[in-house]
């Protein structure tokens, strides 16, 4: 099964597989899942930097080890064994912002 990208990019949520923490989102393209499925790692679609490789400057790689679509087909969840941090400030997570 495949994401439907007739609409464009679709997001992708990373999780720790291990741990079940989220980690980041981020967008694929048709190329982008194709280079995940084959490599075994995360690769994203960004519309500033086109195809990318997380980690691939940092070395803070994914392995993906699980990847599921969500129910109409539009979202990817990518569960992943991280090599570092998943954010480019350090963060395990990017989500550490709290509001209110
Ligand atoms: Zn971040």
């Amino acid at each position: 099964m495949s994401p439907d990208f007739s609409s464009g990019l679709v997001p992708a949520v990373v999780q720790n597989a291990e741990t079940g923490k989220v980690l980041m989102l981020a967008y694929m393209d048709e190329e982008s899942w194709t280079k995940t499925l084959e490599s075994g790692r995360a690769w994203f679609h960004s519309r500033e930097r086109g195809l990318w490789e997380k980690g691939a400057t940092s070395g803070n790689t994914m392995e993906v080890v699980e990847v599921r679509l969500d129910c109409d087909l539009d979202a990817v969840l990518l569960r992943v064994r991280p090599a570092g941090p998943a954010c480019h400030t350090g963060a395990e997570s990017c989500f550490f912002n709290e509001t209110g």
